[in-house]
């Protein structure tokens, strides 16, 4: 019986030093690590198609003042001519309250792109409209026979129409396009190699970088993604000014551009638990950032399919990541990266 005893206290007192080892590790654990000061993970994304033939003006200011509110900071573009007539000239009264908001963009944390002026045919700025017939913008960028003043006239009068339309543009993206006669051409140009735009798109965005047309000296691009092959790719530079590729490296899960719930899952960004999902996975890696892209059509808050998600990865990512995420712009992005010459800005970043 006493042995027993004895033995069940000295069960206890191995036990008892079990735990106060297990908490002398755990308070130097969390000491060190509050020392180390762990780098945060950039968190942005890229808005296409933004443009009030998709959804009223009241969409885009909900959108902005959500943003806003919750320190959240992105890239929603603005397709001056979506409906084949600039914007920017003799604008109707949705259009007027459109752009009144989207001037706002900049102080709700949202960069401005261009997704070139139409997303369709080529704009003829002479006689103020869409060319009824030809090749597409996004493919028209990659023409090798256009040359740079091409370019850099059609940028510049794409600017023009923004600062006439109350705000300046800080980035490009590329207007993607599966029409027939886009599709036959871009797979033509993929059998001659990795499809890239012309070098003189670079060459003029730097140039009216340079004379301060952007909204920022240094530029992003959305061009192409991928989850796992992503980087940020200095296409052209000069001094402070310079032209960055920056990749997402997550998808469009928000509805996309056909509108779909079949493309809507709040947990492919982060899960209800906080513990999967492709935030979760770059952040593990180590990656700089997490950026994905949506559409105007699955994201904006009056008959977008993908809203209500957009909040709640937003509430997730609140709730499970804080002090461990930053959300930047696009173009600060890039610009912090160029300063720096690489990533470490991002320990400076709150
Ligand atoms: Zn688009
Ligand atoms: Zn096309």
């Amino acid at each position: 019986m006493i042995r027993i005893t004895n033995m069940i206290l000295a069960k206890n007192a191995y036990g008892i030093l079990a735990i106060f080892l297990s908490i002398c590790i755990f308070i130097l654990s969390g000491c060190s690590s509050q020392e180390k000061k762990e780098p945060k993970m950039i968190l942005s994304f890229y808005l296409d198609d933004t443009s009030p033939g998709i959804a009223g003006p009241e969409a885009l200011k909900t959108f902005l003042d959500y943003c806003k509110a919750n320190g959240i900071r992105g890239e929603s573009t603005v397709v001056l001519g979506y409906d084949g007539e600039s914007m920017a000239v003799e604008p109707d009264s949705i259009e007027k309250k459109f752009l009144e908001y989207a001037a706002k963009s900049y102080e709700s944390g949202i960069d401005t792109h261009m997704e070139i002026m139409t997303h369709h045919e080529l704009f003829d700025f002479e006689a103020g409209s869409i060319r009824e017939s030809g090749i597409h913008e996004g493919l028209w960028l990659h023409e090798p026979d256009v040359a740079e003043e091409i370019y850099r006239a059609y940028f510049s009068n794409i600017l023009e129409h923004g600062e006439k339309a109350g705000f300046r543009f800080t980035g490009f993206t590329w207007p993607g396009c599966g029409c027939e006669a886009c599709s036959a051409r871009y797979a033509e140009l993929r059998a001659e190699g990795p499809l890239k735009f012309n070098p003189g798109v670079f060459d003029a965005l730097l140039d009216l970088a340079m004379q301060d047309r952007f909204g920022t000296p240094v530029i992003p691009i959305f061009y192409e993604s991928s989850e796992t092959d992503y980087k940020i790719i200095q296409k052209a530079a000069d001094g402070e000014y310079a032209v960055y590729d920056l990749m997402p490296n997550a998808e469009d899960q928000m509805g996309i551009w056909d509108n779909t719930t079949d493309r809507v899952d709040p947990d492919y960004y982060i899960t209800e638990d906080g513990k999967s999902g492709i935030i979760m996975r770059h952040l593990e890696e180590g990656a700089p950032y997490c950026i994905w892209y949506m559409h105007w059509q699955g994201l904006n808050p009056e008959n977008g399919v993908g809203w209500e998600a957009f909040k709640t990865v937003v509430e997730r990512i609140e709730k499970h990541l804080s002090g461990r995420v930053v959300w930047m712009r696009p173009s600060d992005i890039v610009s912090g990266y160029h300063k720096a010459g690489g990533w470490d800005f991002v320990s400076e970043v709150d």
